[in-house]
């Protein structure tokens, strides 16, 4: 295995166990549905901050091209929306254009 592999192989086992440590934060479809009109979250939120959240991506430093909001794992808004409720931000929304440090691929 090259150090490449290694390194992303290591990534992805990280990015997967912060979220399923954080995925037990939404512990409901109901508490998910009341989210989906919480207001989004602010880039300057603490929680946020902690992430690296951007409301764009394609400003994200860190973020691999093409990786938003609407194509993670712990995304919880429709197909086609612009926004919606996020596994780690209970009562708020993120930007479906979005990208956290805690982005994860869907399976
Ligand atoms: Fe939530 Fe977006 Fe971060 Fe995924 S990339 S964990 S949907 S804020």
């Amino acid at each position: 295995m090259g150090s490449v592999d290694k390194w992303s192989r290591r990534l992805l086992l990280r990015r997967l166990a912060v979220a399923a440590s954080l995925a037990g934060l939404a512990t409901s479809r109901s508490e998910l549905a009341r989210a989906a009109d919480a207001p989004p979250i602010a880039e300057n939120d603490p929680a946020a901050k902690a992430v690296k959240y951007v409301v764009d991506a394609t400003k994200a430093k860190g973020a691999a091209p093409g990786s938003t909001c609407a194509n993670c794992a712990l995304y919880q808004g429709k197909y086609g929306t612009k926004d919606g409720p996020c596994q780690i931000f209970p009562g708020k929304t993120v930007a479906a254009a979005g990208w956290c440090a805690s982005w994860a691929p869907q399976m």
